[in-house]
């Protein structure tokens, strides 16, 4: 049976708005992941990582697909590659042309060295809530058990 899932896209290397374009383009046209809906694209300033990196382009697109999670990660970094990202050569949370995170997929949870789902910094980043909020205010994340607009809300999301 096909999951709903919720993927978080990053990029703030090179043409950002056009690179995540691309690689929702290249997901769909791979045809293992249907795209239902996309958040607005919004800028956000770098969190956790190497001081004067750029501004990241996020959004957040929410997807069906018949693929087990950790199929559907190999088909992420997949594409992320076909995106121009470079592994070897990255900081962490350092620049990069292209991030492709599960987010949320149903209500499954799963925690292994390769994948966590949900994402286990979801609920701390306004720049995945308020795009996320767009697309699914009412989901209810399976861990905390609050839904998206109350994690929003508690993140501090209700203030410019
Ligand atoms: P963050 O996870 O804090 O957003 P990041 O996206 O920059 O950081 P990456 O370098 O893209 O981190 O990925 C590091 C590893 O995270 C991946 O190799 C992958 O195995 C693992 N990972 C664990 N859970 C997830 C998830 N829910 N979505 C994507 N990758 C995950
Ligand atoms: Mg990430
Ligand atoms: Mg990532």
């Amino acid at each position: 049976m096909a999951s709903k899932a919720y993927i978080g896209l990053g990029s703030n290397l090179g043409r950002r708005q056009e690179t995540l374009r691309r690689a929702l383009d290249l997901l769909g046209k791979r045809g293992r992941v249907h795209l239902r809906a996309l958040s607005q694209m919004i800028e956000t300033a770098p969190t956790g990582g190497p001081t004067g990196q750029g501004d990241f382009i996020n959004a957040v697109a929410e997807i069906e697909t018949d693929l087990e999670p950790g199929a559907l990660l190999a088909e992420l970094q997949q594409v992320e590659n076909l995106c121009g990202r470079d592994r070897s050569s990255e900081l962490r949370w350092g620049p990069r042309t292209c991030d492709l995170d599960i987010l949320l997929m149903g209500d499954l949870v799963m925690r292994s060295p390769e994948l966590t789902v949900p994402h286990p910094r979801m609920h701390q980043r306004l720049f995945v809530l308020r795009p996320l909020a767009q697309l699914a205010p009412q989901v209810v994340h399976p861990v905390l058990g609050r839904t998206v607009a109350q994690l929003l809300a508690e993140a501090g999301g209700g203030r410019k």
